[in-house]
């Protein structure tokens, strides 16, 4: 580890997964951290519920591309495997429509071979193409774009070849590229459904994003022991061996400025704390908005925040259920048949969609631990629009009609779900992620990805206005989703680290 006393000392706002990584690196380069913390427990949407026998992961279920994570860990000199232990969730995602077609995925290939053939008989040659397509795209991306600070689209360009860059299929829609490869609109559908959680409908984000089915695909999909939250209790320990300090419950009010340089916090309770580098791990919209409101020298920042398109909201549903629940796997995505007017719905007619795209995952599945003896911890997640697009929406109504929606679906492709045996119920609507977490809008994952938010367009993890600000997380560069999160932390550790020079 280099030396402590050579580097000032660095306020993390925020424990979240992308504060844990940007601590990491920062320790690892030399500096003094302190994170403070909002919450009783660090993770941020990577929370943790614990009631009646169950533990329920608040936010994020899929864990993909384990190799960021234990980049991380040996960043610090540690091997992963002595803080996280990964299990292998195998099958993986289930697809399931309304017209009863269903599309298992798995990262066995021949077993996927079969699964897609059972679909658009004769998709062989078409899933082999993609692979190697998309598998493309995936090594460039890994790379040449998500693991480096790039500021302008030149630096990208001067990155890649153009040949490169075409590959890329930035300007064709993640429909349309998936459709290169694929007849059935079921598997285009299910290969397009990750649109959603980057803010867009797959017939308008770009091709590129083929790079996640591929990447669930070919390298698996993974649940650390003890739910997601194990791989936050494993950080959690790297980060306070590493000799960071950490304050839960210390909600931050403001970011102080002085001559034009972020200078430290004042705390809700009124306490400030001096540091001469600041660095923000809550939603990048908020910080502008909310922490630096009054700060007049971002005004263009905070312009940017407010015309920034976002990703939707989510109604969470956490379920304790009596017994094993037949016909249901780890993880299923339920599509309406009504697949494009879901998305029209939640992004252009700004209503809770009619034909209701939904997410469940029973954790206890793959870990039975997380749930009393024979029991199940059933996870449902139903996009909505973000909370300003549903002004004076009946939230205690709407949370019912939702709640017998998604029951009645899950009853008509098989599964032996009642509302009688939930016997645990916890749900956050997307005013409580708001509040909890201070997520921008409700929006769930952040600011979107549309082509003109990604890489040199996205809001940057420094505010070139205000020296000593800095930015970590899901809505500032590379993205969102938890891999993303933790390479975002070695970025602006980069970054603070170029900029000292
Ligand atoms: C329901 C849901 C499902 C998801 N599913 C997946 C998935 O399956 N796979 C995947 O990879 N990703 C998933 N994601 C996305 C993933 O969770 C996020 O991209 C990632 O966790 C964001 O991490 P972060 O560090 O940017 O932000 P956060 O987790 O939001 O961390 C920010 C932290 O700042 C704290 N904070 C806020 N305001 C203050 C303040 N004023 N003072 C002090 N602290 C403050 C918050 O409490 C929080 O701890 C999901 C997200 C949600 C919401």
């Amino acid at each position: 580890m280099a030396d402590m006393t050579q580097q000032p000392p660095v306020a993390i706002i925020g424990g979240g997964l992308g504060g844990l990584s940007a601590a990491i690196h920062l320790r690892v380069k030399g500096y003094p951290v302190t994170i403070f913390e909002a919450n009783e427990r660090l993770g941020g949407r990577a929370n943790r519920i614990e009631a009646d026998g169950f533990a329920f992961d608040t936010g994020p279920s899929l864990l993909n591309y384990p190799w960021v994570f234990r980049n991380v860990f040996e960043i610090a000199g540690k091997r992963m495997e002595d803080y996280v232990e990964l299990l292998p969730v195998e099958p993986a995602v289930a697809f399931q429509w309304e017209d009863g077609t269903r599309l298992q995925l798995t990262s066995e290939m021949d077993q996927l071979v079969q699964a897609f053939a059972k679909v658009e008989p004769g998709s062989g040659p078409g899933l082999q193409r993609f692979f190697a397509d998309a598998g493309a795209k995936y090594d460039l991306a890994f790379q040449k774009l998500v693991n480096r600070n790039a500021d302008s689209p030149l630096d990208w360009a001067r990155a890649m070849s153009f040949a490169e860059m075409a590959k890329l299929g930035l300007w064709r829609s993640l429909y349309g590229e998936v459709g290169r490869f694929f007849k059935s609109p079921h598997i285009r559908e299910a290969l397009g459904a990750y649109g959603m959680y980057l803010g867009g409908s797959p017939f308008d984000l770009p091709g590129f994003f083929s790079i996640l089915a591929y990447g669930e695909l070919a390298y698996g999909l993974w649940l650390p022991k003890n739910g997601i939250y194990g791989l936050v209790e494993g950080l959690e320990r790297l980060v306070r061996e590493l000799g960071v300090e950490v304050h839960t419950n210390a909600p931050v009010d403001r970011i102080l400025t002085r001559n034009g340089r972020a200078c430290g916090l004042q705390m809700v309770s009124g306490e400030t704390h001096e540091f001469p580098i600041v660095l923000s791990n809550v939603d990048a919209c908020t910080t502008d908005l909310h922490l630096l409101r009054d700060e007049p020298i971002i005004e263009a920042r905070r312009k940017k925040a407010l015309r920034t398109r976002q990703t939707p909201g989510v109604l969470t549903f956490y379920w304790g259920v009596k017994g094993h629940i037949k016909g249901v796997g780890h993880h299923t995505i339920f599509l309406p048949d009504t697949y494009r007017e879901s998305f029209d719905d939640l992004f252009k007619n700004k209503q809770i969609p009619r034909g209701l795209p939904f997410y469940t995952a029973a954790a206890s599945e793959t870990d039975p631990t997380l749930a009393p003896e024979g029991d199940t911890t059933l996870f449902v997640l139903v996009p909505t629009p973000v909370l300003s697009h549903l002004n004076g929406y009946d939230w205690d109504r709407g949370v019912e009609t939702i709640k017998a929606q998604v029951i009645e679906r899950m009853q008509a492709h098989g599964a032996d779900l009642t509302p009688e045996r939930i016997v645990h119920e916890q749900v956050y609507t997307p005013g409580d992620w708001k509040d909890r977490f201070g997520l921008y809008d409700g929006s769930a994952f952040g600011s979107a990805h549309t082509l003109f938010q990604l890489g040199p367009w996205r809001a940057r993890n420094y505010a070139s206005e205000l020296p000593g600000m800095y930015y970590v997380g899901a809505s500032t560069t590379p993205g969102t989703g938890m891999p993303m999160v933790m390479l975002s932390g070695a970025q602006v550790a980069d970054r603070i680290a170029a900029h000292a020079h």
